[in-house]
């Protein structure tokens, strides 16, 4: 799994190889690639934000203006089904997504703001086979969120 450093962009060839993962799998499943969902697949893959569909939709909008929200919606539901993309449920805000790293991985969530950070936690690996073994479930996924203030919300305090 890669790493990542909180909130920085990815470094070009990470982005590009997401870019190729995303396309290949795609591919893999009998889909097309069209400019409008390449178009979303490069936000995916370049957004350090974890950005919201609607997010997407108005940045693949500015460049392809016929592009329609269900058009982003069935990108990242095909995304998700193929584990190219995790999306993070929230009951106040709706789903973010992350494609530069489709992993399960623990985030640390600003309440104030909404942002989102990626910290390297490997721990979180090991709870999850330590959960696997405790409670005799397989896991196959997990959503570890930490709430709080990000470093520039703890500024304006
Ligand atoms: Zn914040
Ligand atoms: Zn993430």
């Amino acid at each position: 799994m890669a790493v990542l450093t909180t909130n920085q962009p990815a470094p070009l060839e990470q982005s590009q190889r997401r870019i190729d993962e995303m396309t290949q799998a795609l591919r893999d499943a009998g889909q097309r690639i069209t400019p409008q969902r390449l178009a979303v697949l490069k936000i995916l893959a370049k957004s350090s934000e974890h950005p919201s569909v609607e997010r997407i939709y108005e940045q693949v909008v500015s460049e392809f203006p016929t592009t329609s929200l269900a058009t982003v919606y069935k990108t990242l539901t095909l995304l998700k089904s193929l584990d190219q993309v995790l999306e993070l449920g929230f009951a106040h805000w709706g789903s973010r997504y992350d494609g530069r790293s489709p992993n399960p991985h623990p985030h640390a969530v600003c309440q104030r703001c909404g942002a989102i950070a990626d910290p390297d936690l490997p721990q979180a690996e090991e709870m999850a086979q330590e959960m696997a073994r405790r409670s005799g479930y397989r896991i196959d996924r997990h959503q570890l969120d930490f709430f709080g203030l990000c470093p520039a919300c703890r500024k304006k305090i």
